[in-house]
């Protein structure tokens, strides 16, 4: 599993999430266009786990720190307007364990201590992780929420395991494969006149979320993908 943290603007908090990771078995920690890193103030943070934040990689966007990823979730402590599934992250531990994602690469997102995730990164996802905490106020120390999601994934992990031997039979679509269909579709969206550019709806957001709730395997979005092949050459014959 891949902790992803989005523009952290403090590097105590990176240091933290390393030790946080570690301490529940995790070791892969990506960085996209940290504030300031590396950091001494990193370093002390993460006491034990300085081999986490050596090890962690710095990206200059998100879709380049999920690229391989099957399953790519967003915790966020607020509602969407277009929201997606939502799991506590118990929940969303025990689903990793028990669908086809189960042996896929997996990335959870955190956002910026200030402001969170922004609506596009939370479109990447396709699951919405919450951590239950009081309506008055629910907003968690970033490291702080990295511990809740990292243990809740620890204490399902045997049964992910177990889980793995009956796994789907094909591997997931990762990030990359999932965008690259979906600005297929959007292709043929806009040539057969159903998105017009110019006055976009909030269709692709809605569409992509639908895809995201079935978990996509390869196969399948190669399927998906031959179809609008053929659309457009349909179209071009016709011309
Ligand atoms: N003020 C920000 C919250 C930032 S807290 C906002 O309104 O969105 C920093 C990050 O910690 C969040 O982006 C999220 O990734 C995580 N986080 C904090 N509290 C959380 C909660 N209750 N559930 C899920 N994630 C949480």
């Amino acid at each position: 599993m891949r902790i992803v943290l989005v523009e952290p603007s403090h590097p105590g908090n990176i240091g933290g999430a390393a030790r946080a990771m570690k301490t529940m078995g995790f070791g892969d920690l990506a960085l996209v266009r940290p504030k300031r890193f590396p950091d001494p103030q990193a370093e002390w943070r993460a006491a034990g786990a300085t081999d986490v934040l050596r090890a962690a990689r710095v990206f200059d966007s998100v879709d380049e720190a999920v690229a391989d990823c099957a399953l790519v979730a967003g915790t966020s402590a607020r509602r969407r307007r277009i929201p997606l599934p939502v799991d506590s992250a118990a929940d969303f531990a025990a689903r990793v364990t028990s669908t086809g994602a189960a042996g896929s690469p997996l990335a959870v997102l955190f956002g910026r201590e200030d402001s969170g995730l922004t609506n596009d990164e939370l479109e990447r996802c396709t699951r919405h992780v919450v951590i239950p905490a009081h309506p008055g106020y629910a907003s968690l120390n970033l490291a702080m929420a990295v511990q809740v999601v990292c243990y809740e994934l620890f204490k399902v992990q045997s049964v992910a395991s177990e889980a793995h031997e009956q796994r789907w039979d094909r591997p997931l679509a990762s990030a990359a494969e999932l965008a690259g269909f979906h600005a297929h579709l959007e292709e043929v969206l806009v040539a057969i006149e159903f998105e017009d550019p110019k006055a976009p709806r909030r269709t692709m957001t809605r569409l992509k979320r639908l895809f995201g709730r079935v978990e996509l395997d390869e196969t399948e979005v190669a399927i998906l993908r031959g179809v609008l092949t053929h659309v457009q050459r349909a179209m071009r014959k016709r011309r």
